[in-house]
């Protein structure tokens, strides 16, 4: 498992209060949700909502039944001359990739875009044994060169200007103080072909695993996966294990979501399938080639089978960019490299609960996250399953003895009716009738304390009645009112 730090609340301050980064996670936020809005618009996709359930009920039936596509996509991958490995966790995927630098005499390896490789800090453990890899995504790159994490799960460098790219440049590359972007592109690619054609190693991540074909599909707009993946000699997807879809018939159902949802394509520029080393008579593809398929946290998220739809993201990004809580304190405030709702609903469950308990928290559960998901993850309501698990996590570290106590209580007070009458008309003595009538907005200031504190501070709460139902009953029973 990878690190995740806690964020600071000075850090959330920061990032409210500069104007130009929340300027520039409205605006491309705002331009994803439009894009998207137009793909998936009625007149232009009509089975959009169709789709959805398909794309649903595929990757259910798959991680349902993982165990055994699994075996398949292996047999086939195999049978196409390729290797699958299966990784527990980041340092297993590091030492693999490190022993067979080592055997092979490596020393340069070309990565394209990968969240599964970000997840496990691949770079840092690969640096760490003196193997250089270079990213090739122009975001990615970007970041490399920052040394920061992706911003977002689809457009990593999306809260960077061109003017800070310039600066990252210039200090990093040595090149001169270039702001327009098609010249900014033209450098990175100076320095990336070089690259692609000194590698030994390609390490890419994967967008599907088909089962019944042992394809590894990713899709890209910048070619340089299309590169990664067929000019080194060596090849090696890293995917988490629940990329699998069952056969490949169901991946246009996949292709034309995946799109649609994160920047709004009918289909991103290149999709590529890789299916093992490069055959005879063909002229490019690796020599050898490898499948990691990572563990990492994930069967132990399989085995509850309601959250275990969190494994259906694709990883679109819609969420984020639909999230009003994201699009305020954008993406590295969360603990993660997985950021917006889902990272909020799978950091926990890698993590724990306890590591940051404030984040099934983050969210209005406006529910649209839910409403734009292209596989139909019911986020809402997993955060709400993960803000009870977090309060019963707090309740049992905390020994819930104060939550024990206050039920013995309140169970005392509701055996004795002439206490609960009596505690009844204390209540109403102790909370007089404010300015909105029938509802306090204080209390006296012994008693506001704790969560009665909080809950005022925001909101109102009903005063407790003058008289009981009881004294109502009583008096009307006399005759009175
Ligand atoms: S949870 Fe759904 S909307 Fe969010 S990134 Fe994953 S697939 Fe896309």
């Amino acid at each position: 498992m990878s690190k995740a730090a806690t964020t600071e609340p000075s850090k959330f301050r920061q990032t409210l209060e500069d104007a130009n980064l929340q300027l520039a996670v409205y605006t491309a936020t705002g331009r994803l949700m439009e894009k998207r809005r137009e793909a998936v618009a009625a007149d232009v996709l009509p089975e959009y909502q169709e789709l959805r359930t398909q794309a649903h009920e595929i990757k259910k039936h798959t991680l349902d039944n993982l165990d055994y596509y699994l075996e398949l996509f292996e047999e086939h991958v195999t049978a196409h001359g390729g290797k699958v490995v299966y990784c527990k966790d980041g340092s297993e995927v590091a030492d693999f990739v490190l022993r067979l630098a080592k055997e092979r005499g490596a020393r340069l390896i070309v990565k394209s875009k990968s969240m599964t490789t970000e997840e496990i800090d691949l770079n840092e453990r690969l640096a760490h044994h003196q193997l250089e890899s270079v990213e090739t995504d122009l975001g990615e790159y970007i970041l490399q060169l920052a040394h920061q994490r992706p911003y977002h799960i689809v457009a990593p460098a999306l809260h960077l200007t061109r003017y800070d790219v310039a600066n990252i440049f210039t200090e990093k590359l040595g090149v001169e103080n270039e702001t327009v972007i098609e010249k900014q592109t033209m450098i990175a690619r100076g320095v990336l072909r070089q690259k692609f054609l000194q590698a030994d190693i390609g390490i890419s991540g994967a967008n599907f695993l088909v089962a019944d074909s042992g394809a590894v599909v990713i899709v890209e707009n910048e070619g340089n996966a299309r590169l990664t993946t067929s000019a080194p000699r060596i090849h090696i997807a890293v995917a988490g294990m629940e990329k699998m879809i069952a056969r490949a018939q169901d991946l246009p159902v996949f292709l034309k979501l995946l799109g649609r949802s994160a920047t709004g394509q009918p289909l991103t520029v290149y999709t590529s399938f890789l299916s093992g080393p490069r055959r005879e008579g063909e002229v490019d593809g690796p020599e050898e080639f490898y499948v990691v398929l990572l563990d990492n946290g994930r069967t132990r998220l399989l085995a509850d089978r309601e959250k275990r739809q969190s494994l259906y993201c694709i990883r679109c990004g819609a969420c984020l960019n639909h999230c009003p809580v994201y699009r305020k304190v954008g993406g590295h405030n969360y603990p993660w490299v997985y950021s917006g709702p889902i990272g909020a609903v799978i950091t926990p469950q890698y993590m724990g609960v306890g590591k940051d308990p404030w984040l099934p928290f983050a969210s209005s559960l406006c529910g649209a996250c839910y409403e734009v998901c292209p596989v139909k993850i019911n986020i809402p309501k997993l955060l709400l399953d993960l803000r009870s698990e977090v309060t019963k996590f707090k309740a049992k570290e905390r020994g819930g003895w104060a939550e024990r106590m206050v039920f013995r209580l309140w169970a005392w007070v509701m055996r004795h009716p002439r206490i609960y009458e009596m505690m009844g008309s204390m209540a109403a003595a102790f909370f007089p009738e404010g300015e909105k009538p029938g509802w306090l907005r204080s209390v006296p200031s012994f008693m506001n304390i704790g969560p009665l504190k909080g809950w005022l501070s925001q909101r109102d709460l009903p005063r407790p009645a003058s008289k009981s139902f009881r004294q109502h009953w009583r008096s009307r029973r006399k005759g009175g009112r």
